[in-house]
């Protein structure tokens, strides 16, 4: 079973569903060509996904584009259905740095097929993901710079004052489709820069506040 810890608590967590929401930041949104949403995009990754900080990527096969996605993760801490925005982030216990790694190239098809995204977004280590800290360490999640770079270069920066749904809306949306469970982990999607990661790259993502990740490509 895959855990995760809060790391000033020791408090660990069996993770239960990983829920993601796609298209949160415009300027990545114009980066790839996609349409501004109306409705959250919202696809799930297995807890086999997970891999823990100081890990190692193995890229699929199947791909010849895996890209980085840097993501702020949230760890619910109670269990929840239909929150209201103005109690969600008593529904949390933990943030946490995580990447969102996407076949570009599968998930392109995928979408031109009309078919689901699970094999570009849900293999094994798709999920690299740091320890969590405190929900009490952050005044403001909503207000928190994000920077990921690629074998010291940075490749991604942005800050969670560019998402389109905040962090209540996005808890008390997909509270609306999901039971939220102690243990489920919520990544909130991705700013501009997204690219690809090849054999014998080093990622080290970096969320103010929260902590780092640090991640090789096999
Ligand atoms: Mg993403």
């Amino acid at each position: 079973m895959h855990k995760v810890q809060i790391s000033d608590t020791k408090e660990t967590y069996p993770v239960g569903k990983i829920v993601c929401l796609g298209r949160n930041y415009l300027d990545h949104i114009r980066e790839l060509g996609n349409k501004i949403p109306g409705k959250p995009v919202i696809f799930c990754k297995p807890s086999s996904s997970l891999l823990s900080d100081g890990g190692t990527i193995i890229i699929p096969e199947y791909s010849n584009d895996c890209h980085h996605e840097l993501e702020l993760a949230l760890l619910v801490g109670k269990t929840g259905k239909h929150i209201p925005e103005k109690d969600a982030i008593s529904y949390l216990c933990g943030y946490g740095v995580a990447l969102d790694l996407t076949l570009r190239d599968i998930q392109s098809e995928q979408k031109n097929l009309g078919l689901p995204w699970e094999i570009a977004k849900g293999f094994d280590t798709s999920c690299p993901i740091s320890n969590f800290t405190s929900v009490d360490n952050i005044s403001d999640p909503n207000n928190l710079q994000l920077t990921l770079k690629v074998n010291g270069t940075i490749r991604q920066q942005g800050n969670t004052n560019q998402m389109m749904r905040s962090i209540e809306t996005i808890i008390a949306e997909f509270s609306k489709i999901y039971t939220l469970e102690p243990g489920d982990i919520i990544l909130t999607g991705t700013p501009a820069g997204v690219g690809r990661i090849e054999s014998g790259d080093c990622l080290e993502g970096y969320i103010e506040k929260v902590g780092t990740l640090k991640v090789s490509v096999a």
